[in-house]
């Protein structure tokens, strides 16, 4: 599909996105590109590539897809050190979790003859590094396509089907559209979690509250969530704050209605809330985006 691919940041996403090309043969040759001495030792031990490059702008010399994979703050940076090394008619895309503020941050540096599409696979994991990658992370998962307005359809046509071969099935959104729904769907849940656990920190600190030795199942799921990459969310936050604040202050009312729920001893009220969201659950479930197993269908033996 493409003669040589260039990826720049070789964590989870960058790491699957090298499997996945090799599990579907997209490319003879992927040229490699990550910040770390000891991630690109790991990388290169792993065959992720075909070469690691020391600088960025090695690794994007004749490619003619380039995938930004790295933590969306460094985008503008990279770009601004990338730019002169592209070479004309290549796709330029990335992978964050935010896509606003990555137009903003990207578009500005390029020449005309660079053809940028935005991407997000919706598909993770709490691990990251080169090693935590695999080639199934995409499979049957959606990958949202921005393209910014004016963008030629021959190059959207291209990074479709470049995911499409990675497994997964592609929507398109607008930028500012994304980032509302991926507030709601990630970003302010991730926040939640993020705040349940140090809740939790916070009382075992002051009291010796028992959190480790009796975390239950709803717990436990939180502190899963709440060990993703600091780097990766705290860049998510400050890049996605407009999106992030609205949710967060509309979930922020939903909370303080069912304090007085529960203050007032409204069961009815309570059960009729409970049921509608495990009917949300169900519906999740039944658009296959995740399983009815008990515990998510996690092993638990292995932990
Ligand atoms: P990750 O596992 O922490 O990997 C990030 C990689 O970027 C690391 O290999 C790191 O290199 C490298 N890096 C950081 N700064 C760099 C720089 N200036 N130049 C070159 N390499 C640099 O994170 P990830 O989960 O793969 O996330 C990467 C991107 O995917 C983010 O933009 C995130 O928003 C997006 N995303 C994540 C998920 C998810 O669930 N994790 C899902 C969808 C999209 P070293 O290891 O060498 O320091």
């Amino acid at each position: 599909m493409f003669e040589r691919i260039a990826i720049i940041g070789m964590g989870l996403i960058g790491s699957s996105i090298a499997h996945g090309i090799r599990r579907s043969k997209l490319t003879s040759f992927i040229a490699g590109h990550t910040q770390s001495e000891s991630s690109t030792k790991v990388a290169q031990s792993l065959g992720l590539a075909d070469e690691m490059y020391p600088t960025p702008e090695h690794a994007v010399q004749d490619a003619d897809l380039i995938i930004l994979c790295t933590p969306v703050g460094t985008y503008e940076s990279l770009t601004s050190q990338i730019v002169n090394s592209i070479k004309p008619g290549a796709i330029l895309t990335d992978v964050g979790s935010v896509k606003k503020y990555v137009i903003d941050a990207v578009l500005p540096h390029l020449t005309q003859d660079i053809h940028f599409i935005p991407a997000h696979p919706i598909a993770g994991t709490e691990e990251s590094g080169p090693a935590s990658g695999f080639a199934e992370l995409f499979d049957n998962r959606w990958c949202i396509l921005t393209p910014p307005p004016n963008s030629n359809p021959k190059y959207i046509n291209k990074l479709k089907s470049f995911w499409e071969a990675m497994g997964a099935k592609v929507e398109f959104m607008e930028a500012e559209h994304h980032d509302t729904v991926l507030a709601v769907t990630s970003h302010v849940p991730h926040l939640i979690a993020y705040t349940m656990v140090g809740t939790a920190d916070h009382l075992r600190r002051i009291s010796n509250f028992e959190v480790v030795q009796f975390s239950a199942a709803g717990f436990r799921d939180f502190t899963r969530i709440a060990a993703s990459d600091p780097t990766m969310w705290r860049d998510v936050f400050l890049t996605n704050k407009e999106s992030t604040l609205d949710i967060l202050g509309r979930f922020t009312e939903e909370l303080l209605a069912l304090q007085r729920l529960i203050r007032t001893n409204d069961g009815e009220k309570l059960f009729e809330y409970f049921t509608e969201t495990r009917n949300i659950r169900r519906g999740i479930v039944e658009a296959g985006q995740d399983t009815a197993i008990p515990n998510f269908g996690r092993d638990n033996s292995k932990k």
